[in-house]
This record gives C-alpha cells, sequence and structure tokens, in this order.
C-alpha cells in the first residue's frame, strides 16, 4: 500500500481572546484521505479550531502546516485557494435558485478545472453527478428555499465539494436534522470520505459512532485523547470531562 502523508500538522496552537485561551497548545496531525470527527464539550475550543484552519481566526502561538504550507499569515481567501473547503452549521444557500443553479454557481473557476475547461456538457454532468451524490436529483429545479433543513444542508454540503476542496471541514452539519436526515447525512459523509480528506466537528454521539473512524477529543482547548469511537468513549478522561460539562 502507498505510504500516507500527513496533510495537516498543527503544533502547539494557541488561540487567546483577551487573555483567554480558546486553544492552549493543542497538537493535531490529520493524514491525507482521512475521515476525522472532533468532539469535545462546549467551550472546548472545536470551532475556533476550525476559525484557524480557514484563516478567521488567527492564533497567538503555533505552527499550522497544511501541505507543508505554513497557514499562519495566510488570509482566508488564500487558504480557500489552497483547498480548504468549510460548511458552516448554518446553510447559506441562495434561496431563490435551485439546487441546480447553486450548485452551478459553486463550480470554482479559478481552479480552471470545470467551469472554464469543461465544456457546457461536461458540467451538467458534474452537476448531475454532484445532485445524485447529496440526493437532490428530484428536486434540482426547485427554489433552494422550499427544501427542508437537511436538504438545504446537504446542497451546502455539495457546494463545497462543487470546489474541489483537499480538505474538507464540516461543523455540526447534523444539528436541527430529523433522525432520518442525520442518518442520511451519515451515508454522504461515509461516500464523501472515499476521495476527501474530511474533518467533521461534532456533538450528536449517534452520529459520530455512525461515521467515526477515528475520533479526537478536545477538552479546554488541548487534546484531551484521541483513537476509535469504542476507545473514547469508554476511556475515563472523556467520561469525566463529558459528565462534568
Ligand atoms: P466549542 O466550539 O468547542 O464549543 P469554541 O471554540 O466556540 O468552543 O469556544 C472556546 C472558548 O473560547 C469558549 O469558552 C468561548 O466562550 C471562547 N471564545 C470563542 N470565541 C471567542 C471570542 N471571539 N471572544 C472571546 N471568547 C471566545
Amino acid at each position: 500500500p502507498a505510504a500516507t502523508r500527513q496533510i495537516l500538522q498543527i503544533q502547539d496552537l494557541t488561540v487567546s481572546f483577551d487573555g483567554f485561551k480558546a486553544l492552549n497548545g493543542l497538537n493535531f496531525s490529520l493524514d491525507e484521505g482521512e475521515l476525522r470527527v472532533v468532539i469535545g464539550p462546549n467551550g472546548a475550543g472545536k470551532t475556533t479550531f476550525l476559525d484557524v484552519l480557514t484563516g478567521k481566526v488567527k492564533p497567538t502561538k503555533g505552527r499550522v502546516l497544511f501541505k507543508g504550507k505554513d497557514l499562519i499569515k495566510l488570509k482566508e481567501y488564500q487558504i480557500s485557494n489552497l483547498g480548504i473547503g468549510r460548511k458552516f452549521q448554518t446553510p447559506r444557500v441562495y434561496q431563490n435558485l435551485s439546487p441546480r443553479q447553486n450548485l452551478e454557481l459553486s463550480f470554482n473557476p479559478n481552479k480552471g478545472v470545470f467551469s472554464t475547461l469543461l465544456g457546457k456538457r461536461d458540467l451538467t454532468d458534474k452537476i448531475d453527478a454532484l445532485l445524485e451524490t447529496i440526493g437532490l436529483t428530484h428536486k434540482d429545479r426547485i427554489p433552494a428555499g422550499l427544501l427542508s433543513h437537511g436538504e438545504k444542508q446537504w446542497l451546502e454540503i455539495g457546494m463545497v465539494i462543487a470546489q474541489d476542496p483537499n480538505l474538507l471541514l464540516l461543523d455540526e452539519c447534523v444539528a436541527g436534522m430529523t433522525d432520518k436526515e442525520t442518518e442520511a447525512t451519515g451515508e454522504l459523509i461515509q461516500s464523501l470520505a472515499k476521495d476527501h480528506t474530511i474533518v467533521v466537528i461534532e456533538h450528536d454521539m449517534v452520529f459520530v459512532r455512525q461515521i467515526a473512524r477515528k475520533v479526537t477529543v478536545l477538552h479546554q482547548g488541548a487534546l484531551l485523547c484521541e483513537g476509535s469511537f469504542e476507545e473514547v468513549k469508554n476511556d475515563p478522561r472523556v467520561i469525566e470531562v463529558y459528565l462534568g460539562s
């Protein structure tokens, strides 16, 4: 088997807000092709961690290497151009446009792979395939505003995938979903994980169990432990911080 490559290396990452350390010496690394779930009680620093990865928040200390490049000095759009794509917790789709039109707008011409080099036919094929992946083929031409909450989330995941990210970040994407939608989202993420590197931040433990291969637990801005879902679930340190929160 081919040797796995680390896509992300984070060392001693610290983020202070007015002296309060939202992240406090976090170490983290991720292999290319991995699906990683990051959990932790409220206030553990999960959102801040993603904010650093997208350049929204700048650390006080530490190193963040993405494909060997230091992200710390880069602006948000530069990091996005390097291929880090984030789907936020709340949907940000264009409500008046159809899922098909939303996806069309998301294929990123800057990367040269799609809109510019592909003919209209190829673009249509790509969009058809993506609609199929996110389960919206049958609703491709209605206004996105009429989709259910879950369907909007899937559309937005599709919009990030259309940009062909090297690393996909998902922020509590099943919040507010029905059980059925949550399960379908798990299947979607498993299927995307076949050819994408993904970091998921999550609260819903049933969902974590469904998708997780390796889980990272944050606590008070640092790494508490890592392992399979079963390993971390039974770790006394994890039980303690969850019971205490
Ligand atoms: P999580 O996503 O794990 O719930 P966060 O990353 O949102 O945790 O927050 C970690 C801690 O940092 C929390 O105590 C939060 O109140 C604090 N925090 C986050 N953002 C800011 C900010 N912009 N200013 C001050 N404190 C913040």
